[in-house]
C-alpha cells in the first residue's frame, strides 16, 4: 500500500462508540501495514477528562476485541506514539486552546477533522474551529450520518459546516461506498464489457438490495423513536447502493464524474404520490420473538421507546427509475431490525431464457443471477445453469465466484479504513456530494409525510422473521419474491 502523506486528524468523539469500534482501529491497521509516517498524529477530543495514558489505556483495552489477531503489542505501541488527548466541550470555544497549539505546530500539513460526535454539535464545531483559526486550506472534514433528519434540516447542518469548509473538503461518509463489493461491482461493471450490454431493462427482470440486522435498537430507543429505518438506513445507504448499480458508465473514475451520474439516479426515480405511498411502501414494526433462537421483547417495550410509538423498524419500497435504461424494472429495497439473518445484499435477478430448450423445470430456480453480498461475508457470484456431469441433458444452477479471493490473497480493508485512508488522500469519490443527499431527501419526504399523515400503525412482524407479510406482497403483485422466498 502507497504511504499516506503526513497528517494530523482530530478526531472528535474520541471516546465513543465509533472511533472506538472502527476509526482508532482502522487508524492502527494503517500503522501496522506501514503507511503511517512517524510524524502522523491522531489527536482524540473528548468530553471525558482523561489523562493521555488512561485515554490510551481505555483506547486499547476496548479496541484490542475488535482488533482480534491484528493486535499486537509492539504495533500499539508504535500507533500509541501518535495518539494525543485533548478533554474539551466543543460547545465551549473557550477549550479549542491547547487543540489549537498542537495544530499550529504544523501548520501546512493534511488536517483531517472527523465529527463523529452527534450531528447537533456538527455546526458548532465548525464554527468554533473556524473561529479559532484551525481550519486551514489542506483541511477536510468528515461528517458522520445522519445529517438531518428532512430535508429542511440536512440544509441546516450543512450550510453552517459550508460556511467554513468548501465543498471540496467535505466528506459526508456512507460506509456501504467503502465495502469491497461495493467496489467490486463498480469494477465488475465499468471493467469488463460483458455485462453492460446485459445491464437494462431488455435483461434485468428486477433488482432487491437488503441490509438486515439481527440487533434491535440495542438500548438507544430514545435515539431511534426520532429515526426509525427509512431516515437511518434507507435514505442514505440503501439509496447510494442502488445508485451503483443504476448509474451511467461515467466518463471516468473523477469524483464528480462519479457522483453526477449517481445524482442523475436519484433525480430519476419516480416521485411517489400519497397513492403510491400506500401500495409501493411497507413499514413495519418488530413484536415479542426469537432471534437466533434467543427469545427478544417488542420494539414497544424497548426502554425510550414511547407506548402506541408509529416508529418504524423495517421498511420495503418499491423504487422505480424513469430513465430508457430502466423504465419498468422494480427495485426493491428493505431495511429492517430484528430481522432473521444479519445480511446486506444486492440481487440482480436477469430475465429467464425467452424459449427454454431444456424444458422449464432446468432454467428456473437460482440461475441468472447476480449476488453481491456485503454481510455476513463479503462475496460477488453469478449463477448461471450447467450441465450436470453424466449422460443425461440435466442442468443445474451453479455459481461462479467473482471475487477471485483465490487469486487476491491480500489483507481486505474494512470500509471505515478505505474511507479514512480516502479522506486522508484527498479522494471524494466515495463520498456523498451535497446535491446527492438533498435529492435522497427530497425522493423519500413525501413517504415520510404520508405515513405522518395516515392513521395507520406500521405493520407488526414477529423478531427473527424477514419483515411483516406485507413485504411479501409488494413482490408478488410483480409475480416476484424476494430472494429468500424464491
Ligand atoms: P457515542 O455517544 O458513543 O460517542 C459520542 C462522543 O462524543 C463521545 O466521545 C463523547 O465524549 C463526545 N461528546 C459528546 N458531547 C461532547 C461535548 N460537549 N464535547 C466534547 N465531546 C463530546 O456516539 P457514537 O456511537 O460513537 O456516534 C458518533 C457519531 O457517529 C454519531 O453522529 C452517530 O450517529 C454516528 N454513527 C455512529 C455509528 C456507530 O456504529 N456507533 C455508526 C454510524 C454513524
Amino acid at each position: 500500500m502507497k504511504a499516506l502523506p503526513d497528517f494530523d486528524m482530530v478526531l472528535f468523539g474520541g471516546t465513543g462508540d465509533l472511533a472506538m469500534r472502527k476509526l482508532l482501529p482502522a487508524l492502527y491497521q494503517q500503522v501496522k501495514a506501514g503507511t503511517v509516517s512517524p510524524g502522523s498524529r491522531i489527536l482524540a477530543a473528548a468530553r471525558k477528562p482523561l489523562s493521555r495514558e488512561a485515554f490510551l489505556e481505555l483506547a486499547e483495552a476496548t479496541c484490542k476485541p475488535f482488533l482480534g489477531a491484528a493486535y499486537d503489542a509492539d504495533t500499539w505501541r508504535a500507533f500509541a506514539e501518535r495518539v494525543s488527548y485533548f478533554p474539551m466541550d466543543v460547545q465551549n470555544p473557550g477549550s479549542y486552546a491547547p487543540l489549537g497549539e498542537a495544530l499550529g505546530q504544523h501548520s501546512d500539513r493534511v488536517r483531517v477533522f472527523y465529527y463523529s460526535t452527534s450531528p447537533d454539535f456538527f455546526a458548532t464545531i465548525s464554527a468554533n474551529l473556524g473561529g479559532a483559526g484551525l481550519i486551514s486550506a489542506r483541511s477536510r472534514v468528515v461528517v458522520e450520518k445522519p445529517l438531518g433528519h428532512d430535508l429542511d434540516s440536512s440544509r441546516e447542518i450543512n450550510d453552517a459546516v459550508g460556511e467554513h469548509f468548501a465543498e471540496r473538503q467535505i466528506f459526508r461518509i456512507d460506509h456501504y461506498l467503502g465495502k469491497e463489493p461495493v467496489q467490486n461491482l463498480l469494477a465488475l461493471r465499468f471493467g469488463n464489457v460483458l455485462f453492460e450490454p446485459l445491464w437494462r431493462r431488455e435483461w434485468v427482470q428486477d433488482v432487491q438490495i437488503t441490509v438486515a440486522e439481527q440487533l434491535g435498537v440495542e438500548g438507544r430507543g430514545d435515539f431511534y423513536e426520532g429515526t426509525g429505518a427509512l431516515r437511518d438506513m434507507l435514505q442514505n445507504h440503501l439509496l447510494q447502493l442502488l445508485c451503483i448499480v443504476a448509474m451511467e458508465p461515467p466518463i471516468s473514475s473523477d469524483p464528480d464524474a462519479v457522483r453526477d451520474e449517481k445524482l442523475k439516479v436519484l433525480r430519476s426515480l419516480k416521485p411517489f404520490t400519497p397513492a403510491d405511498v400506500v401500495t409501493k411502501t411497507v413499514r413495519g414494526q418488530y413484536k415479542t420473538g426469537a432471534v437466533g433462537s434467543k427469545p427478544v421483547v417488542a420494539y414497544a417495550e424497548e426502554p425510550g421507546v414511547a407506548s402506541g410509538s408509529r416508529t418504524e423498524t423495517f421498511v420495503a419500497v418499491k423504487a422505480e427509475i424513469d430513465t430508457w435504461r430502466w423504465a419498468g424494472v422494480p427495485f426493491f429495497l428493505r431495511t429492517g431490525k430484528r430481522m432473521a439473518e444479519k445480511l446486506a445484499e444486492i440481487v440482480i435477478n436477469f430475465r429467464q431464457v425467452p424459449h427454454p430448450i431444456f424444458g422449464e423445470a432446468t432454467h428456473g430456480g437460482r440461475a441468472n443471477r447476480l449476488i453481491i453480498r456485503m454481510q455476513p461475508d463479503e462475496s460477488m457470484r453469478l449463477y448461471l445453469v450447467a450441465k450436470q456431469p453424466g449422460d443425461a441433458m440435466a442442468l443445474h444452477p451453479v455459481n461462479l465466484n467473482l471475487d477471485f479471493a483465490e487469486s487476491f490473497r491480500d489483507r481486505r480493508l474494512e470500509a471505515y479504513e478505505r474511507l479514512l485512508m480516502d479522506a486522508i488522500r484527498g479522494k471524494l469519490t466515495l463520498f456523498v456530494r451535497r446535491d446527492e443527499q438533498e435529492a435522497a431527501w427530497h425522493w423519500v419526504e413525501p413517504i415520510l409525510d404520508s405515513w405522518a399523515a395516515n392513521e395507520d400503525r406500521p405493520k407488526t412482524y414477529t423478531a427473527g422473521s424477514w419483515g411483516p407479510a406485507a413485504s411479501s406482497a409488494l413482490l408478488s403483485r410483480d409475480g416476484l419474491a424476494w430472494n429468500e422466498e424464491d
